[in-house]
């Protein structure tokens, strides 16, 4: 028997951390990561005595950000690659500098792990203990992000992370045909209830929305995640020849440019660079008062525009009837992207320490839209993905639905459970054995 504890990601998007142990006790733990609110944010609590290997799918700090909390006795391989390790290190130690809450490590236990991480290469299966193997696989959500597949006491496992079978301009999708047969899954669920249109489609009406507001002189901000997603939006831009003034701000400025240094994880570098050689990198705060005027697009953090450089730029785009802001990424209740989605006003209570008592509420006088670039597989996908693995015959073929809200997840596996599959979304803590 192999025992699987769920120790964060159930039933929510966050503190995504998964540990495996075999018979003998051998214990490896996938992603490690952190909540973005509340007073709980690190994983449930465990005994992680025994623990020979730490993988991680992504960088994302759900799945990374609670690592170095594993460093500060320990010295365990890290399994992971070039590009995750990099971003892992931008986005822990902006997120240690920018927080309120008082994270229970620190650099020096990000240093740690970086000296303990071994690169990985996607297929190459490696040992972690007699009996326990880890793979990575390609999962196709950002740059780097793997699919890991585990070999425990003759049981094989797989764990999704967060996969997009999708066709995206920034890297290949997620890789499923050479998988081979399995146990049980483990799956994100995040979008499994909901349907992404159809991206060809999609990339038309954006760059269409585009070339009208710069057409009649407005200038366009589309806030984007910094990881991954303002280097998509660059490219649809590159892909559909827009000739006008881009810039790139904040986070995104800094991914971009460590993309270039990891070519190999990025599908296509050639037109990766050039499209950055047409945009101009904001490194001046001075010149941003030019800039909210250039008649341009301008590509900058975050997402939700709950802080970052976007917030820059917003007071006089939001009322300029030419200009336009554009999001690209789902935008989750109560934050400032959302309000301005469904009131059509700008609301930023701003708590960060380096900024306090720094409050906005601005109604919308430009045009403002939300294009469904999503880095993750919508419910049809996560089917097809599904139904194209191979699991063992004989074999109880469980199915666990993480990493997504509490309706998602379980409607995913009762909807697999229909199936005929052994499915359920556990709950943080649980413990099952397969
Ligand atoms: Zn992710
Ligand atoms: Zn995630």
């Amino acid at each position: 028997m192999v025992s699987i504890s769920f120790l964060g990601g159930c039933r929510e998007v966050g503190r995504s951390a998964v540990l495996v142990e075999s018979k003998s006790g051998i214990k490896c733990m996938l992603d490690y990561g952190i909540r973005f609110r509340g007073e709980e944010r690190l994983p449930y609590s465990t005994n992680i005595e025994n623990l020979k290997a730490i993988a991680l799918t992504h960088s994302h700090i759900d799945h990374s950000g609670g690592l170095p909390l594993l460093y500060k006795t320990k010295k365990v391989p890290f399994f992971t690659n070039s590009i995750s390790l990099a971003m892992t290190e931008i986005l822990i130690k902006d997120m240690i500098k920018i927080s309120n809450y008082p994270y229970p490590f620190g650099y020096r236990e990000f240093d740690y792990l970086k000296q303990n991480s071994y690169f990985l290469k996607n297929g190459t299966r490696q040992k972690i203990a007699d009996n326990f193997f880890i793979t990575f696989i390609n999962a196709g959500h950002i740059p780097g992000s793997v699919s890991i597949l585990l070999e425990v006491d003759h049981k094989t496992i797989l764990y999704s992370g967060d996969i997009n079978t999708q066709i995206s301009n920034l890297i290949h999708s997620a890789n499923y045909m050479d998988i081979p047969e399995i146990d049980t899954l483990i799956i994100e669920s995040t979008y499994a209830l909901r349907k992404h249109p159809p991206r060809e489609q999609l990339e038309k009406e954006f760059i269409e929305k585009i070339m009208n507001v710069i057409d009649n002189g407005g200038t366009v901000l589309i806030p984007a995640f910094g990881v991954a997603r303002s280097q998509e939006a660059l490219l649809i831009l590159e892909k559909y020849d827009y000739k006008g003034k881009i810039f790139i701000d904040g986070l995104a400025r800094k991914i971009s440019k460590l993309y270039l240094d990891h070519p190999d994880f990025i599908k296509n570098i050639k037109s990766f660079r050039n499209a950055l050689n047409k945009a101009q990198f904001v490194t001046r705060p001075k010149t941003r008062a030019n800039i909210k005027k250039s008649n341009g697009v301008i590509i900058s953090p975050s997402g939700m525009l709950k802080g970052g450089a976007a917030i820059e730029y917003i007071q006089s785009i939001l009322v300029d009837p030419l200009s336009a802001i554009y999001l690209v990424g789902y935008q989750v209740e109560g934050t400032p992207g959302r309000n301005l989605l469904d009131e059509g006003i700008f609301e930023l209570k701003e708590s960060r320490k380096n900024k306090p008592n720094f409050d906005l509420r601005i109604v919308a006088q430009c045009d403002y839209d939300y294009f469904d670039f999503s880095s993750h597989s919508d419910g049809i996908h996560i089917h097809d993905y599904i139904e194209n693995l191979n699991f063992k015959r004989n074999a109880n073929s469980d199915i666990f639905c993480i990493h997504g809200d509490n309706k998602s997840t379980t409607s995913l596996a009762s909807e697999l459970v229909n199936k005929n599959y052994n499915s359920v979304a556990p709950e943080t803590g649980e413990i099952y054995q397969v």
